[in-house]
């Protein structure tokens, strides 16, 4: 019996989990091992492969079961795992610039090492989860975190990645923001430099840098007023789902702005699913369901065909990433 890995390596934890041939994940929650990647790649590799003991112990199967791995890191990097010779805010150490990362892990592995960015490796755990590993379905996911990443599906399991792997980056795309009602005169720009793109107005960086600036002002003696911005940020998503009215409308133009996006996408691929994840909607059912209905309410009129495409949110949000690298690399035991 052969069994596949997942590594999910964020800047400072490896997140692990197993699956077997059909698929089915032998590990449910978080398995995490410190990443270290501050030390550099000799280290973090090392400990990438001291934690796979690990997790292959807990799913309770032998290494030498291990037939193949699927890694997936923050970007930029390049389809085949080299990341950006500008390096990475997530890797702090000169040495990662322009380090083929899945090469080197497959050297040190021993066994074949598949490679996608965190978006991408996210989109895929998302539409696996709903259509099945094997599907003709088409899907586009938007990740809402620090930034916002995400991925798009075609026709069954084919990631996007591109030339340069920049295949999926969803976040950089514009959107026309100034017909969203409640924000007249904002001018929400990118870590990139892009003035109005999705994760100008989708991401906890935009909470932060866009709305608190210009909401905050409007809503005198505000609690959050009093906090360090980044911090209070943090604590927008919990004051919406609880019903502060501040808190809610920021959450409300970030869900136009997600229909505005998800209108653009329809319209190009005319998909089977939209998914959304990450942190901002890690909340209760309740908050989901309006947090959706209000996606639907900031998407411009649509054909009847096309308004009857689903919004889901993504299961198990906190594995995705190592799920859909594992997901990636059982297409070579197929
Ligand atoms: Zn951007």
């Amino acid at each position: 019996m052969n069994f596949v890995a997942g590594v999910d390596l964020g800047g400072t934890a490896v997140n692990y989990t197993i699956i077997n041939q059909q698929g089915e994940f032998l590990i449910e929650g978080l398995c995490e091992h410190p990443a270290l990647s501050v030390q550099g790649p000799g280290v973090c590799l090392k400990q990438i492969e001291d934690g796979l003991h690990i997790a292959v112990e807990k799913a309770g199967v032998k290494m030498d079961q291990i037939a193949a791995v699927g890694l997936d890191t923050p970007g930029p990097a390049s389809a085949t795992g080299v990341l950006s010779a500008r390096g990475s805010t997530n890797f702090v150490h000169e040495h990662w610039a322009g380090y083929d990362i899945r090469a080197n892990l497959e050297e040190r592995l021993k066994r074949p090492v598949t490679y996608l960015n965190d978006g991408n490796a996210g989109a895929l755990w998302g539409h696996v989860s709903l259509f099945g590993p094997e599907n003709k379905a088409t899907s586009v996911s938007a990740i809402i975190g620090t930034g916002l990443g995400g991925g798009i599906i075609l026709e069954g399991e084919m990631v996007v990645k591109g030339r340069s792997g920049f295949g999926g980056e969803l976040g950089h795309v514009l959107i026309p923001y100034q017909s969203i009602k409640g924000i007249e005169g904002l001018h929400p720009v990118c870590n990139c430099g892009r003035t109005g793109d999705l994760e100008a107005l989708c991401s906890l960086t935009a909470i932060a840098r866009d709305f608190l600036p210009y909401f905050l002002p409007r809503y005198p003696g505000h609690s959050l007023a009093a906090m360090d911005i980044k911090q209070a940020a943090k604590h927008v998503r919990g004051m919406a789902e609880k019903g502060d009215p501040m808190c809610r409308e920021i959450f409300r133009v970030q869900a136009h702005a997600l229909g505005l996006f998800f209108d653009e996408m329809i319209n190009t691929f005319d998909p089977d699913a939209l998914i959304v994840g990450g942190g901002a909607i890690e909340t209760s059912p309740d908050f989901q369901r309006w947090f959706i209905d209000e996606i639907h309410a900031g998407m411009p009129a649509q054909r009847v065909e096309q308004a009857s495409i689903p919004i889901h949110i993504m299961p198990n949000g906190d594995t995705a990433g190592a799920r859909g690298a594992a997901l990636e690399a059982l297409k070579l035991l197929r």
